[in-house]
């Protein structure tokens, strides 16, 4: 589903030039949950920006479906992250004067596809919070609110950076256990970059990156992916 194809992208110019990727090759198939490791600076960001259509691809190409991100202008780019992707962050980068439930409904803002944002909240227990604004939210509340404002229009691909990065054990775990039961549900492919060890069981495929080069790819084969189940 994901394919991609000797990327390799650089940050500064002349003396300062520096190759941040160098020479990423790598696939994610339909349903998966894919998750990124590696060190602070290794370039996990990075790749999931430039498979996010927010970063430019300086060489090589991604490709998402039948997309080719390389070729697209970037008003095609903008409607492939419209139509195709959500996002979460470390952050959850709410809007702080939406409720709970305006926040999730902005998600779905032209979407063909939308879930219902009824369900959504059912799903990650937000009904009782849905008229409450960011700040009067715990962490994790914050955080499922936003992975309902990323999942309001059913994107086929989620990019996580660091979902749980601002959350204590906890509750981080039950955000991975509420990704991992989205991708069960909504067969949503989710890739996930982080920093902890601990969240390798719950992917069917772990990547770790280091100095911008993929040094490992691992399946985990006892994991039955979410497009399996389907009839
Ligand atoms: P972390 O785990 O700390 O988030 P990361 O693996 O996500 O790290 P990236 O943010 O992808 O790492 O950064 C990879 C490298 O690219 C780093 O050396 C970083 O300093 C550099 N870098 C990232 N963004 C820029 C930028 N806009 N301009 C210049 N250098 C950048
Ligand atoms: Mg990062």
């Amino acid at each position: 589903y994901l394919q991609i194809e000797n990327i390799k992208k650089y940050y500064g110019q002349g003396d300062n030039k520096v190759e941040v990727l160098r020479g990423i090759n790598c696939g994610v198939e339909k349903s998966e949950i894919c998750v990124m490791l590696g060190p602070s600076g290794s370039g996990k960001s990075t790749l999931l920006n430039l498979i996010g259509g927010i970063e430019n691809i300086d060489e090589g190409d991604i490709v998402v479906g039948d997309t080719e991100l390389g070729k697209l202008s970037r008003k095609e780019l903008a409607l492939y992250r419209r139509n195709t992707l959500g996002f979460i962050f470390q952050f959850y980068h709410l809007v702080p004067n939406l409720t709970v439930k305006e926040n999730i409904e902005s998600g779905a803002y032209l979407s063909k596809n939308p879930i219902s944002v009824e369900e959504l909240m059912d799903t990650l227990g937000l009904t009782e919070h849905q008229n409450k604004y960011p700040n009067q939210l715990s962490g994790g509340q914050q955080q499922r609110t936003a992975i309902g404002r990323a999942l309001a229009k059913n994107p086929s691909l989620l990019l996580c950076d660091e979902p749980t990065g601002a959350l204590d054990y906890k509750t981080s775990k039950d955000i991975l256990e509420l990704l991992e039961r989205i991708n069960d549900k909504y067969k949503t492919t989710i890739i996930i970059v982080t920093h902890n060890n601990a969240i390798k069981d719950m992917a069917h495929r772990v990547m770790k990156l280091r100095d911008g080069k993929i040094t490992k790819i691992e399946t985990n084969s006892s994991r039955i992916k979410a497009k399996d189940l389907e009839w």
